[in-house]
């Protein structure tokens, strides 16, 4: 199918995509890669009447740090993220996981933030989002706010930004150089879409576990001090906490055996990581 009619509209600036979004938000969406968006439009299932393309701004092409943070803009792509330095010294949980994101074309478009922006419970960048702890800088004609992930990040495909918002970044917290981390996914073929996507944090006594393609969003817990001999039942009682959701792709009970089965895989590499 082709998309209904649109306007397209190429921005200048940031405040031109905010005055954009201040007049049109409702009708509008904001067009960063294109890569999950374009697919959208062609099925009609979203159909807006004003596209506003972010990727020409060399403004929201920065990385950067801040103290403990790396701020990532909203049209850098995710093939520059995997391949930044900043990036590499400081978040390497992105660097293991982006490479699984769909293909290297499409890491050569699709945006980190758009990921975010899209807030699909099967991608690797918002369950990294999450088990990290980041924040996403949102800016209208109205102000500025900062969400942290688990306030953004509402359901499937579903975040609490507002219609006349941009994503203009993401902070994320730099890594503590001596956790540990891992992480896994199960999908069909190489560059699908996680049926289950589990990322662990291992720092001293505390296990942070992140798992996505399960409920709506990506889930995060803190478990501490855990014995080794009680980690099968955490995880147990995780896979039940997650729901019931079942697709085409896997059934409920064989999403609960991944986060049991890689779950304790994952946590196992992860605590071998650390210094
Ligand atoms: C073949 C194929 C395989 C793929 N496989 C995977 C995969 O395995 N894992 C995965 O995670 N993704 C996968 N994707 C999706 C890809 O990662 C997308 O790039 C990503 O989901 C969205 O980023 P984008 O920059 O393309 O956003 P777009 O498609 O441009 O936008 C997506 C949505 O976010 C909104 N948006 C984008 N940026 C902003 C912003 N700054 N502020 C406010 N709203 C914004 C848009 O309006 C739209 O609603 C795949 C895509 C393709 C085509």
């Amino acid at each position: 199918m082709k998309p209904n009619n649109f306007n397209y509209v190429r921005a200048e600036s940031v405040d031109h995509v905010l005055s954009c979004l201040a007049e049109h938000g409702e009708n509008a969406r904001i067009l960063a890669g294109g890569q999950s968006l374009i697919a959208m439009m062609n099925f009609r299932l979203v159909e807006p009447a004003y596209l506003i393309d972010i990727s020409g701004l060399d403004e929201l092409k920065e990385i950067k740090t801040n103290g403990n943070s790396v701020e990532i803009s909203a049209a850098v792509t995710q093939a520059k993220v995997i391949a930044a330095a900043d990036v590499n010294e400081h978040l390497s949980l992105l660097v293991d996981a982006l490479p699984n994101v769909g293909h290297f074309q499409t890491r050569a478009k699709g945006t980190f933030c758009g990921s975010i922006a899209h807030s699909d419970p099967s991608s690797e960048q918002p369950l990294c989002f999450a088990i990290l702890g980041g924040e996403a800088v949102l800016k209208s004609n109205r102000g500025e706010r900062v969400l942290a992930a688990s306030e953004f990040q509402t359901g499937m495909l579903a975040t609490a930004r507002e219609d006349d918002e941009l994503l203009t970044s993401v902070r994320l917290p730099k890594q503590n150089p001596s956790a540990g981390h891992a992480f896994e996914e199960i999908t069909r073929r190489q560059g699908d879409f996680a049926i289950v996507a589990i990322a662990v944090i291992a720092d001293g006594e505390n296990i942070r576990i992140g798992v996505g393609g399960v409920a709506g969003k990506p889930e995060v817990r803190d478990w501490d001090g855990l014995a080794d001999s009680d980690i099968d039942d955490a995880l147990n009682a995780l896979a039940w906490e997650l729901g019931d959701n079942e697709d085409i792709h896997a059934s409920a009970k064989y999403r609960r055996q991944m986060v049991r089965r890689v779950g304790r895989r994952v946590i196992e590499e992860a605590r071998k990581c650390r210094s």
